[in-house]
Parts: structure tokens; C-alpha cells; sequence
């Protein structure tokens, strides 16, 4: 079977990643959206992109995708989150109860800029990257809490914004937003 990457389509700025593989060079038909435990068996590794974490956390508890998913990880399927997406992939969320997969043994705080900084762009250094990618920030979560074995991958104004543990991937910021593709082809290599 051929390689397929999935992007888990419950809600959220998928078709930005669509989008984002495509320019990357992956011909459509490698590319398949997410949305059922069916579809989650025919792709080879999974993004998940930006949203409301509580939402989407819910949808994957409820229809069965978030065990999927845990167990293809646990297996060796890379996944990479973008802010709801890492929310999603992290062990714990600072003082909430909202459904988690417990992919990266990390804590992160929703919405960490403040209410006045909803959204904004700067430079981020990826670790392993030579130039510095444009991080667009969403009503952004950072990370307070690294395990071990979690390896930091971009800090921003010392905050945690990047995280790698084996094959998993988490960014507070949406590479997918803009027309800088690299973080998807490094991510094919995973
Ligand atoms: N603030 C959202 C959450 O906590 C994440 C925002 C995003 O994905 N851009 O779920």
C-alpha cells in the first residue's frame, strides 16, 4: 500500500495542512482527511491540525478515534499536532478536564499569550532547521512541563512553543498557515 498521510478532519483549519502537503510536493491521492476509525487505518501517519481542543477532544472520545489513534501511535504511527493539535497529543492540560491522548509527556496552558495577544507572527527557531521559520500564533498554547525524553524544539520569549518525542511532533504555531513548507517535508521523514 502506498504511503498515505492523514489529517484528522473532525473540525479545525485541516484543509490548511491539505493544502500545505500539496505545495509540499504529496499528489493528492497520498493525502486522505481523518474523521473515522476506517479512515484513520488506511493512512500511515496523522496531522492534526488547529482548532478548539475541548470540542474536538470530545468528538474523538465519543466516536472511538481517539483510542485509534493512541494505539496506531503507540505502534510507531508519527503524528504531529498544531496548537489544538498539540493540546490534543499532550499527557496533561493546566486546569482543565478536557480529553487528552497522552501522546508527548507534557503540560500545556490554553490560550498562553493572554486575552489582549489573540494572534500574532514572529520568527521561530526550530531545532534542526538552519533558518528560522515565521510562527503564526493563535490564541496559542505553550509548554510548561517537559518529560523526559521530550526534546525542545522552538522556544519563543523562553516559552516552550516546539516539542519531539520519538515520532511525535507538536508545534504551538501553524506552519500551515504559511507558504513555508518545510516542517511538512521534515515531518515526512519522521
Ligand atoms: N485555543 C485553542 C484551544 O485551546 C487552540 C487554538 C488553535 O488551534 N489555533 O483549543
Amino acid at each position: 500500500m502506498a504511503t498515505k498521510i492523514g489529517v484528522l478532519a473532525v473540525q479545525g483549519d485541516f484543509s490548511k495542512h491539505i493544502e500545505a502537503y500539496e505545495s509540499a510536493g504529496v499528489p493528492a491521492h497520498s493525502l486522505r482527511e481523518v474523521r473515522t476509525v476506517e479512515d484513520l487505518a488506511e493512512v500511515d501517519r496523522l496531522t492534526i491540525p488547529g482548532g478548539e481542543s475541548s470540542t474536538v477532544g470530545l468528538l474523538l472520545e465519543r466516536y472511538g478515534l481517539g483510542p485509534a489513534i493512541i494505539e496506531r501511535a503507540s505502534a510507531g504511527m508519527p503524528v504531529w499536532g498544531t496548537c489544538m493539535g498539540m493540546i490534543l497529543m499532550a499527557s496533561d492540560v493546566e486546569d482543565r478536564e478536557q480529553y487528552r491522548l497522552g501522546l508527548l509527556d507534557i503540560t500545556v496552558r490554553r490560550n498562553a499569550f493572554g486575552a489582549q495577544v489573540h494572534s500574532f507572527e514572529d520568527e521561530v527557531g526550530v531545532a534542526g532547521l538552519d533558518q528560522p521559520v515565521m510562527g503564526v500564533f493563535i490564541r496559542a498554547p505553550i509548554v510548561t512541563r517537559v518529560g523526559p525524553g521530550v526534546e525542545v524544539l522552538s522556544t519563543y520569549d523562553d516559552k516552550v512553543v516546539g516539542v519531539r518525542s520519538g515520532s511525535c511532533l507538536g508545534t504551538s504555531y501553524h506552519p500551515e498557515l504559511t507558504s513555508d513548507t518545510r516542517l511538512h517535508e521534515w515531518f515526512l521523514t519522521f
